[in-house]
């Protein structure tokens, strides 16, 4: 017996009963254009009665749904403002609900006697009350099944979609529609054991449940099948670029090379065991046939720098240039300064290259990384452009890698024979996150602080305080230290955060009349720049107000106070990045936060700052703060949109999925066997794009 099946994965979505061409056309608009596509247009929340709280029962703080009655509603003011409220009751009480702004639109939506479902979080103002919840009039055929414990679908809609009837209630007719005629058995693109192995759902239970569940359990199942897939495909394209590399065609360097020892000899310190130990994984790396792809990972003052100089030392070792990247000019002339000052001892020419040199520089410069006379080239990534061509590169240190975008991995590689890459971050990276987006990449972790390093004072004041800040400044000047003061981006203007800087510059000349106080904002000459840093370095500057551009990787050991204006503007990372440029030297650091504009959500993100130089700890926090796509610019990454997993949350889906997508490569690197074509295709849709693209960034 064979039965019909009127829709496939390509059906034009149009051809779904109850969607005809105007509802298509609205659909396209949220990337729904087969029938597939409008099988994946999850709800973006469940309605389940179980899950619904009594208004007598609401506690303040939960989130949670209530579905009442509107018994009232109107324009209200209080002193400072006007706003739209309702009135709401479900029969065990009485709950308001609150729209400070939008209140001509929202005024038409709710009519008296609609029985709605509001979710949001739950405050406490003369009374419980929601501020501008999440809401759904329900219909007839909504609040029926309230009454016999089914899960129903609320579907994300907009203003075109509703237009076309295309409401919660309009996507329940047409998705229901839809999996009437779509044969789900033919969607499974998993081989059997692999199901089995890791106790998924099959596919087609997962979609039909994903909207229909009979109960709460089988949504759940469906859930973890359905997030399962969107890391699957993930961690597979993370395997597929590991084996690329992995099978070998790097260039050993398996020499210690003159250099390392002679330049190891001469520092004034011991290196700590953690960096020991990456050293020698490092080493291991470059000594074998395998492109190196390592992520360092280490916070902020943890010396990643000297790890890199020594990996360097053996590259140049083995007969064979660096390239060292830094993210911005102030660094690349700091980096440069101080590889110069090791490989100098042992006779190796380095050199700077930035965008902005004289062309007569930079044709000599260019030479020397041609001829190979250049051991160690160090730069913005001016250093891997087009016209840049070394004789022999053979490795690629790339610091701060979290603020170079995308970098084509192809193209880094494509300029030497393979160079082995180390980038280096001191944003340290929540796992799971790490797993995501560098799941390709080795990662060591710099563990360890040097010993002499005191962590950083922090402290947080406000507007009335500072002039006590300025009074501990006088004093360490006084000792001979060095203070810092930033100010943050305001608004997405590099003006107004000039504007800022310099009108706090003009304050703080006048308030410290016997300082050397100078400005450093990101749209000077290199030349200023250049100079300011330099006589900053000398202690002939003592006061450096500068905009954020002074954030990553400086290091001036004598600066002791770090004063950040309106703290409340920066991420977490960000502020911990500021913090760590001060008490480098033996001196034990201050870093004062200047909470300018106070709400409850500041507080609580500069209070985990105060309390904590765990960078780990706080990159998790702003991680859950903000999200992955603010905390680490994921958009960037060219990434296809999740629909239902989430980076923070699904920790053991991630790692299950990460196993399956990785012994699928192990069996079968090129996915040519036919148990894994319906896989293989699936990849090509959304990801082959992206396998060449490795990111770094
Ligand atoms: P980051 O990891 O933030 O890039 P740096 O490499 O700039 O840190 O190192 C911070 C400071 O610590 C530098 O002044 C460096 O010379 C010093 N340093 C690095 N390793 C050690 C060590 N093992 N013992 C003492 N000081 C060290
Ligand atoms: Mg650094």
């Amino acid at each position: 017996m064979s039965v019909e099946w009127s829709l496939g994965p390509d059906t034009q979505v149009q051809f779904v009963k109850g969607v005809g061409p105007q509802r298509a056309k609205a659909l396209k608009g949220v990337n729904v254009a087969t029938a597939l596509d409008l099988l994946y247009y999850f709800p973006r929340r469940h309605l389940d009665r179980t899950l619904i709280t009594l208004i007598k029962n609401l506690e303040k703080g939960e989130t949670t749904t209530v579905v009442a009655k509107v018994e009232a509603g109107g324009m209200r003011s209080s002193r400072k403002r006007k706003y739209y409220q309702l009135m709401v009751s479900d029969g065990s009480g009485v709950l308001k609900c609150t729209w400070f702004n939008g209140a001509q639109y929202i005024k038409k939506i709710f009519s008296v006697g609609d029985e709605v479902a509001f979710h949001a979080k739950v405050d406490f103002f003369n009374g419980y009350q929601m501020v501008h919840p999440e809401y759904d009039i329900l219909n007839d055929d909504e609040r029926e099944p309230l009454n016999t414990g089914a899960v129903i679908p609320l579907y994300p809609s907009s203003e075109i979609l509703k237009k076309v009837g295309l409401d919660s209630r309009g996507f329940r007719r047409i998705i229901k529609a839809c999996l009437e005629e779509f044969d789900l058995s033919q969607t499974e693109y998993f081989p059997r054991e692999l199901i089995e192995h890791y106790k998924l759902s099959a596919l087609d239970a997962a979609l039909r449940h994903i909207h229909f569940a009979p109960d709460t359990n089988m949504l759940a199942t469906a859930v973890r099948r359905l997030k399962f897939d969107e890391h699957f495909f993930l961690q597979l394209l993370m395997a597929l670029r590991q084996s690329l590399t992995a099978a070998g065609g790097g260039q050993k360097m398996a020499e210690t090379g003159p250099y390392v020892e002679k330049i190891f000899d001469l520092l004034s310190f011991e290196l700590t065991e953690a960096q020991k130990r990456i050293l020698a994984e490092i080493r291991s790396d470059m000594a074998s046939d395998r492109v190196m792809n390592r992520l360092l990972q280490g916070d902020v003052g943890s010396g990643k720098t000297i790890v890199a100089i020594l990996a360097a030392a053996v590259a140049v070792g083995n007969g064979v240039q660096v390239a060292v990247m830094a993210p911005t000019e102030i660094l690349a002339h700091q980096h440069h300064a101080l590889f110069n000052s090791h490989f100098s001892h042992v006779q190796i020419p380095t050199a700077l290259l930035i965008g902005k040199q004289t062309s007569s520089d930079r044709v000599k410069i260019l030479e020397g990384i041609l001829n190979g006379h250049v051991g160690v080239v160090v730069g913005t990534h001016a250093v891997i452009q087009e016209e840049v061509q070394f004789k022999n590169l053979g490795l690629v240190v790339i610091d701060e890698q979290q603020r170079f975008g995308v970098l084509q991995r192809g193209k880094l590689l494509g300029k030497g024979r393979n160079p082995d890459i180390l980038s280096m971050t001191a944003t340290p990276i929540p796992r799971t996150l790490a797993i995501s987006y560098h799941g390709d990449m080795d990662l060591s972790l710099l563990d360890e602080m040097p010993k002499h390093s005191l962590p950083v004072k922090t402290r947080i004041v406000n507007a009335d305080t500072v002039e006590r800040v300025h009074i501990f400044m006088d004093e360490q000047i006084d000792k001979g230290r060095q203070c810092m003061i930033v100010y943050p981006l305001i608004e997405e203007s590099e003006k107004s955060d000039l504007e800022a800087a310099t009108k706090g510059f003009d304050q703080l000349s006048k308030r410290f009349p016997a300082c050397s106080v100078e400005l450093l904002h990101g749209r000077m000459k290199r030349e200023e720049k250049d100079d300011i840093m330099n006589r900053f370095a000398a202690n002939e500057v003592q006061i450096l107000v500068s905009t954020t551009v002074i954030e990553v990787g400086i290091d001036i050991p004598n600066a002791t106070v770090m004063l950040i204006e309106n703290a409340e503007r920066f991420g977490l990372t960000q502020l911990h990045q500021l913090r760590g440029r001060v008490g480098r030297g033996s001196k034990r650091g201050l870093c004062v936060l200047v909470q300018r504009k106070i709400t409850e959500n500041s507080r609580k993100r500069l209070a985990i700052i105060e309390r904590t130089n765990d960078g780990f700890e706080i990159s998790d926090e702003d991680l859950k703060l903000r999200g992955p796509g603010e905390f680490y610019g994921t958009r960037q990454h060219g990434y296809p949109k999740w629909k239902i997993a989430d980076i923070v949350n699904d920790g053991h889906i991630i790692s299950n999925a990460r196993n399956a997508a990785f012994s699928v490569v192990k069996a079968d690197p090129r996915l040519r066997s036919p148990v894994h074509e319906k896989i293989r295709q699936r990849f090509m849709l959304d990801y082959q794009h992206l396998l060449e693209m490795v990111n770094i960034g």
